[in-house]
């Protein structure tokens, strides 16, 4: 099948949402077993990411700079940084991490993590 540029760049659009809103609502003091969760939720979503050729160059993204999964703070830092370098070799504009702190809003207000029903 040919490659789809659109569909592929509407994919990463989509996963970069995720992965960032995820990084936002990370425990600000997480558990040793939530900081567990992430590293191995970021470790299988850089194998199982559905474009190989992505998923290869990230995963060795991940070897040179290993998840950073103590807080909120430092996973979501680490995040945009990693997309950063995505973008850089993708020749992309850089985002200023600064601005990540209210940039990912999971529309979910105070649920404080609560499972639903
Ligand atoms: P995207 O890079 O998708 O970003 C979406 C939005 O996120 C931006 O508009 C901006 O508001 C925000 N944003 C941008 N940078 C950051 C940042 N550093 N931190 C937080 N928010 C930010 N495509 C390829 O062609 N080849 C690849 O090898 C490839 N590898 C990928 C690997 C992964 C793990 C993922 C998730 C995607 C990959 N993609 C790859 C897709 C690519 O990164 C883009 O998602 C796609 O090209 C669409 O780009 P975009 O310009 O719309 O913005």
């Amino acid at each position: 099948k040919l490659e789809n540029a659109t569909a592929k760049a509407e994919l990463g659009r989509a996963s970069w949402k995720l992965f960032h809103t995820m990084m936002a609502r990370f425990p600000e003091e997480p558990t040793a077993d939530d900081s567990t969760a992430l590293r191995t939720y970021i470790q299988l979503f850089a194998r199982l990411y559905p474009c190989g050729d992505c998923a290869a160059h990230f995963q060795k993204l991940l070897e040179k700079y290993p998840p950073q999964v103590s807080s909120r703070n430092n996973a979501a830092g680490w995040a945009c940084f990693v997309h950063n370098e995505v973008n850089k070799r993708l020749k992309k504009e850089q985002f200023d991490c600064n601005n990540i702190g209210d940039f990912y809003d999971c529309g979910c207000g105070d649920d404080k993590g609560k499972k639903k029903g």
